[in-house]
């Protein structure tokens, strides 16, 4: 589609919109001056224009409000403008916002507390950077540095960001034209059960996918990743989620990363547990990683951790720094004080308030609901969730798992009319993926499953 012709459709959006004036108006200018590349217009058939956002509630700039079940892309775990973390970004702005990548007691006293936090009882050291996906970068280029090995492996349905290094790794090609550097030697299968790409079953399977699979990947020398003559490797790490975001939700049974540690500790390769949207209590444990006991050797977090502010970090094995001199990596925005006393801040919240808890909690009524919504609605398929990390897979056909991705934007644009915000994502643009601030109150989730239930098409419906 030319580039005209794309703009012309998303103007018509605008203009059919049932909202008032002032979103409309933004949106055409928007439209205008900004790069039509941004994710709003893919992501949602009729995108909103916030002015504010307290706790689960969004309010647009026409004063219509919606319960938010997208939390900022998983920023807003204690909920939006937690009135703690308001006060700790409003008192750091006026002493000092950034200090030119120096240190400061707010980023040595953070690096602590993520070290003591994060999973394995090991020595760890932390990177600190800006975004999910220079996290991700500077785990890779570590990774790369230390084992002198040129290759990253990651699965199918990943989703590690959208720079030019990363999209790479991140699996769903409609994020980039065709590029040379951005293909990865082999593509890991990941362990979604709903469509095996081995046709197994789990548990009988017994973890074909990586037990078997996977590990033979290494075992060989037909694929090119390892010479068991020589007992070389080319394979620096493999990145993988704990459970795969982007790729809707999807959640892989718990001996799937104790499968994969297992591989990387006996093929002397590196694990990078990406937890920048499963982190922070959003899966019911502090890390998506701790439903299988698994302790990675680098672990990227980013999204809620300085409560919206731009913040990333990498939590590192001590000892695979010990290549690396200063000035290693540099990033301007990386530690600033605003961010980690925000972050500070944020982690005070979660401990105090108990919101791992309630997310396990809440996570489970949700679940209940959206299962019992299953009986009544033959497009629902799947439904899967721990904490409040909530995918559905809408389907056309129970039996075959054809997937629904007409009907799952139809549903996310009328619950969107009916006041519930929400993404949808999957391998197929079929799954509906509910991520609410973990403040939610079962009240507001009936609300949310009462919406879900008169937004779904009937199934045969186009
Ligand atoms: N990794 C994961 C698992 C993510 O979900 C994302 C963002 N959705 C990223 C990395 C990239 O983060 P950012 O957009 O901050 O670069």
């Amino acid at each position: 589609m030319s580039r005209a012709l794309k703009e012309r459709e998303v103007l018509s959006r605008i203009e059919h919109l049932n909202r008032g004036s002032k979103t409309k108006r933004i949106l055409r200018e928007s439209l205008k001056y900004e790069s039509i590349g941004h994710l709003y217009y893919g992501a949602f058939e009729e995108p909103i224009v916030y002015e504010s956002a307290n706790g689960t509630i969004v309010r647009d700039v026409d004063g219509r409000e919606y319960l938010d079940l997208i939390s900022g892309w998983s920023t807003q775990n204690a909920g939006n403008c937690h009135p703690r973390i308001v006060k700790a970004i409003r008192e750091q702005a006026g002493k000092l916002i950034t200090n030119a990548e120096m240190p400061s007691e707010s980023r040595t006293k953070l690096a602590k507390r993520l070290t003591q936090l994060s999973p394995g009882g090991f020595a760890k050291k932390v990177q600190f950077t800006t975004t999910g996906g220079e996290a991700v970068e500077f785990a890779c280029k570590l990774a790369r540095s230390c084992t002198g090995r040129s290759n990253v492996l990651a699965f199918s349905g990943a989703f590690h960001g959208l720079t030019h290094h990363n999209l790479g790794l991140t699996a769903d090609t409609r994020f980039r034209l065709w590029d040379p550097t951005a293909e990865l030697p082999y593509r890991l299968p990941y362990a979604y059960c709903y469509r095996c790409p081995f046709d197994k079953t789990y548990p009988s399977c017994k973890m074909w996918c990586s037990d078997d699979y996977i590990r033979s990947l290494f075992e060989g020398v037909q694929y090119g990743l390892r010479d068991p003559g020589h007992d070389l490797t080319t394979v620096a790490a493999i990145i993988v989620e704990p459970m795969q975001s982007h790729a809707g939700f999807i959640i892989p049974p718990d001996g799937f990363l104790r499968s994969l540690r297992k591989i990387c500790d006996d093929f002397g390769i590196l694990l990078i547990v990406d937890e920048v949207q499963t982190g922070w209590g959003r899966t019911g444990k502090l890390w998506g990683v701790d439903h299988s006991g698994v302790a990675p050797d680098m672990m990227t977090i980013a999204k809620s951790t300085a409560g919206g502010i731009p913040f990333s970090a990498t939590i590192v094995k001590a000892d695979l720094l010990d290549e690396i001199g200063p000035s290693f990596h540099g990033t301007t925005f990386g530690g600033t004080p605003l961010a980690c006393t925000t972050a500070l801040a944020f982690i005070d919240v979660l401990q105090k308030e108990r919101l791992v808890e309630r997310s396990a909690r809440t996570g489970a009524y949700f679940l209940k609901r959206l299962l019992e919504l299953q009986d009544k609605h033959e497009l629902i398929g799947l439904v899967q969730g721990k904490g409040l990390y909530i995918g559905m897979e809408l389907v056309k056909n129970r039996m075959t798992h054809e997937p629904a991705p007409k009907e799952t934007k139809a549903t996310q644009t009328e619950l969107l009319r009916n006041g519930v915000l929400v993404q949808r994502g999957g391998y197929f643009d079929n799954r509906l993926n509910f991520i609410p601030p973990l403040v939610i109150t079962e009240r507001q989730i009936d609300k949310a499953v009462e919406a879900l239930d008169k937004s779904i098409p009937p199934s045969g419906s186009p």
